[in-house]
């Protein structure tokens, strides 16, 4: 017997949430996800961090779209700090003043301050790395699980049905429907696919046996450390201009390094390597005055780019009621409220307001017959 309903989410990670939060009034959704946490993979693995001037011009519209969420969310959000601001500094060493200049003549509200500013902010700095220095200031750290939560409760609140430990294995159009059979043998059927399953999005497409588009799931790792002894709980975030690694704050006593490597990976339980957590802590040492004696805990995640970098949000045009929400990098976290907002739209054909403006950007078709 299969299970009928308006739509079928796959992948219930933040994409996946927030669209069935957004359809949950007007369609009855399954949320079907392979693990038995939904925010297992990329989404439990972010550096939680909203900064206006990174990624895309498409996802930059989104995380403007995003703010005032963050900033002013609903009363049921779950969190009284949805949203704590952290300036972000990019330092510029010799050979990095030219992608500091393009962060600031490209960027919005990033200014350039003095090397004695940023020592101020963070004593740790070693005179002689940096040359130069600039700083955005309305940055902020992002409760992420709070957010998920929030928009899972919304899907579920709305009669949607979670569907944990469910993996999407066979997923065929049968008498104009979709028809999306699980590991756990359950049969759903549905008008509309959503495919909002992160780094397996281009996998799923073709269990639906539609091609793919050239995803690239690409690995990046981060390590806490006790950076004693600073206190570091109002540190801004800090990063070369060239973004080859940073730091960010972690539970008001820690930070957490990157290299920023980007590894292209086929999707997996991705772990950390630990060549790159020493690259990382290496890259901090040669800015920073931080002795490290033992990293705390380490972890990796995987974040999936479309060959362009931006994102891949509409319908398949090989097969009606396939909807792709993909390729959302480094930035799934930060542009989670409008993406919703946007996708929801889409799939109602109604009008998505600002962001109408990157539709024709961000078509998933523009990679068909490419890959
Ligand atoms: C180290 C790191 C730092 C980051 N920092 C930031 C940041 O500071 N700010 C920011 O905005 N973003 C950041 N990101 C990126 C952000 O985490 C991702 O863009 C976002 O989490 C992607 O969400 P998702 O729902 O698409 O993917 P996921 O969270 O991976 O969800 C996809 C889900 O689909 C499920 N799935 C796959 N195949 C199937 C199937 N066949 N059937 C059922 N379920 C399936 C998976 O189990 C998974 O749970 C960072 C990522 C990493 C790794």
């Amino acid at each position: 017997m299969s299970q009928g309903f308006d739509m079928i989410v796959i992948g219930a990670g933040i994409a996946g949430a927030t669209v069935a939060a957004g359809l949950g009034a007007t369609h009855k959704v399954a949320l079907v996800e392979a693990e038995e946490q939904a925010g297992y993979h990329t989404t439990g693995r972010s550096a939680a961090i909203w900064v206006r001037n990174y990624g895309p011009a498409d996802v930059r519209v989104l995380t403007g779209l995003s703010r005032e969420f963050f900033l002013n969310p609903p009363a049921d959000i779950g969190t009284d700090r949805l949203a704590v601001g952290r300036a972000i500094v990019y330092l510029a060493p010799p050979a990095q003043t030219g992608a500091l200049d393009g962060l600031i003549s490209q960027g919005l509200g990033i200014e350039e301050i003095s090397l004695a500013q940023v020592k101020a902010m963070v004593p740790a700095l070693i005179e002689g790395y940096a040359v130069r220095a600039g700083i955005e200031t309305d940055g902020f750290d992002m409760d992420v699980a709070a957010l998920h939560q929030f928009y899972l409760r919304r899907a579920r609140a709305a009669g949607g049905q979670l569907m944990l430990r469910n993996r999407a294995g066979r997923i065929a159009r049968k008498n104009s429907a979709w028809e999306v059979e699980t590991s756990t043998g359950a049969i759903l059927c549905a008008p509309i696919v959503v495919n909002a399953a992160g780094a397996w999005a281009d996998e799923v497409a073709q269990i639906a046996g539609l091609a793919p588009i050239g995803l690239v799931p690409c690995r990046r790792t981060a390590a806490i450390i006790d950076p004693a002894p600073y206190q570091v709980e109002h540190w801004p975030m800090v990063q070369s201009a060239a973004h080859d690694w940073y730091i960010r704050t972690e539970a008001r006593t820690r930070l957490m390094v990157t290299p920023c490597d980007e590894t292209p990976m086929y999707p997996h339980d991705v772990q950390p390597d630990e060549l790159d957590v020493a690259t990382g802590i290496d890259r901090m040492q040669k800015a920073l005055n931080i002795p490290v004696r033992r990293v705390e805990r380490a972890w990796a995640g995987l974040r999936t780019f479309s060959p362009d970098r931006s994102l891949a949000f509409g319908w398949d045009n090989a097969a009606p009621g396939f909807f792709w929400c993909a390729g959302q990098g480094g930035y799934g976290i930060q542009t989670a409220p409008a993406a919703g907002a946007l996708v929801a739209a889409m799939v109602k054909g109604e009008d998505p307001g600002p962001a109408t403006g990157i539709i024709a950007a961000i078509d998933p078709m523009r990679f068909r017959g490419r890959v």
